[in-house]
């Protein structure tokens, strides 16, 4: 499967390596060993793909909304027909088990079916002007050309939360993949090319010199739009370099969810949610339940049963039958899971399970559960991204919306309770751009994805997705 993934550049349809001839390795995280190389891009590529983008954008823009509409149906097919290929690719390179893997590309296809049927209803409107004399014809059209940079953890949904819109609106792109992940975007390319996506519209740069890579295109005067997810550090130097050009910016970035488990909560549901929201890859998701404030009275309980399932779980390399949970994506990525759960017991927090590396060649952690973790530990304030639960005790509402809100961060939080009014007060003073009530995911591609404060700006999927690669013009009519 590795070896079938084309190795080069997609650059106005066709393969190429980077013009310097430069490689560099991919690593599977399980085994800590190199899988392969690919083409890694430099300045130059990135002047070839601009011009490449730039020159496919108008045709683009003037194909039928069915036809892209249709291109994305067949995508979202070839996504499911190839299901077991893109799993384990994504497994190979990025480590999340073989089902979760199978469960991101369905979730992936998802985002080219939503935006399928958003391709074709696409709004516009007609008014009569205050004074009558006039008609205004308001219309919407694509952006332009776009950048599209994506991080490791989710490699393909990531993607299709992207190229989806960018599709269904009419906008070329340029898509830069995250370094540790860029086999998954390679073969979604290739699959897209089969679709019928046309040369040009579609270009991928590999690259691991991202700032060499990125910040020309948004210089560059091709590019009209940035959607990017990744790092909340990362999204705001490219917020930065967005203005010169006066960019429209999407940006989708870190989180530090809190999850609330109130004393009224079903703790079947809030313990199943908590498993959600903690483990689900690994613990490596921007809407990873990063704190977890349970009422006191419920606490002892609510600790005992989850360090219960936490410590149940397999632990090993994700292509191996009965593993839940894989490694983490690289050395430094252990390594700062390893310093946030240090930094907590050291200032007094108690392991009731995991805390340790787990036995293997890969980054390996065991899950962890940390209770009676004090106020001023690091990894309540910070992503930890990794198997690791820090259980908090709160004794009334006002204590947990206060905790919950303590934070530069407003993705996801997460509430379980029984009781409809206080769910529904609570919830409206979270910020945070996304509430999970009773819920443990919240990820959904016919939903608004996306945070407040340092979260990002804009939303992904939902009605809204497609605003985001389209702009409003209007033609002012005299009637004579
Ligand atoms: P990251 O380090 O910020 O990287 C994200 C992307 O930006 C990668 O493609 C990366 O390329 C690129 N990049 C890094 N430095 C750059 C630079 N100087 N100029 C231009 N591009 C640059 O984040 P990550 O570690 O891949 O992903 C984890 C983060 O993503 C977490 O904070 C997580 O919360 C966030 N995330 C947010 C969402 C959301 O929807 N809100 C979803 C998933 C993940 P390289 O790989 O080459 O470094």
């Amino acid at each position: 499967m590795v070896a079938a993934v084309p190795d080069g550049l997609f650059i106005g349809g066709e393969w190429r390596p980077a013009a310097s001839g430069a490689e560099f390795p991919v690593e599977d995280p399980s085994l800590a060993r190199t899988l392969r190389t690919v083409a890694d891009a430099g300045a130059e590529d990135a002047e070839a793909a601009a011009e490449a983008a730039g020159a496919a954008q108008e045709a683009w823009a003037a194909t039928a909304p069915r036809e892209r509409g249709e291109i994305l149906r067949r995508a979202y097919q070839l996504l499911l027909d190839r299901q077991e290929d893109l799993a384990l690719l994504m497994t190979l390179e990025m480590g999340k088990p073989l089902a979760e893997a199978r469960g991101e590309v369905a979730y992936a296809a998802e985002f080219f079916r939503w935006f399928s049927e958003e391709a074709v209803r696409i709004e516009g409107g007609y008014q009569t002007s205050p004074d009558g004399r006039d008609r205004f014809i308001v219309m919407r059209r694509p952006v332009g050309p776009v950048l599209l940079v994506t991080p490791w953890n989710f490699p393909l949904a990531m993607g299709t939360r992207k190229i989806g819109p960018a599709i269904a609106a009419g906008c070329t792109m340029i898509v830069k993949p995250a370094e540790q992940t860029p086999l998954t975007m390679l073969a979604l390319a290739a699959i897209m090319t089969e679709a019928g996506v046309p040369a040009g519209v579609l270009n991928v740069l590999t690259t691991n010199r991202p700032g060499e890579v990125v910040e020309p295109l948004l210089r560059g005067g091709v590019i009209r739009k940035l959607s990017f997810t990744g790092s909340t550090a990362i999204g705001r130097l490219l917020l930065e370099q967005s203005a010169q050009q006066v960019l429209r910016v999407s940006l989708e970035l870190g989180g530090n969810a809190p999850f609330i488990v109130c004393a009224d909560a079903d703790l079947d549901k809030a313990v199943e949610g908590a498993m959600a929201a903690k483990m689900r890859n690994i613990g490596e998701a921007c809407t990873a339940a990063n704190r977890l404030y349970v009422h006191e009275s419920v606490a002892a309980e609510f600790a005992e049963r989850l360090a219960a399932r936490m410590g149940a779980l397999t632990v090993g390399r994700g292509t191996e039958p009965g593993v839940d949970v894989g490694p983490l994506i690289d050395e430094a990525g252990r390594g700062k899971v390893d310093e946030l759960v240090s930094d907590a017991v050291g200032r007094g927090a108690k392991v009731l399970t995991g805390g340790e590396h787990a036995p293997g060649e890969g980054y390996f952690y065991t899950p962890t559960v940390l209770t009676d973790v004090p106020a001023d530990a690091a990894m309540l304030s910070q992503e930890i991204f990794g198997p690791v639960a820090p259980l908090l005790a709160f004794s009334d509402d006002e204590e947990a919306v206060a905790a919950a809100n303590d934070t530069e961060y407003g993705l996801v939080s997460y509430l379980f309770t029984e009781n409809l009014d206080r769910a529904l007060r609570l919830s409206e003073r979270l910020d945070t751009g996304m509430v999970g009530l009773n819920k443990g995911v919240v990820s959904n591609p016919a939903a608004p994805f996306g945070g407040v404060k340092h979260s990002g700006l804009g939303r992904e999927g939902g009605r809204m997705g497609i605003d985001e690669f389209l702009e409003t013009r209007y033609l002012a009519v005299p009637l004579g």
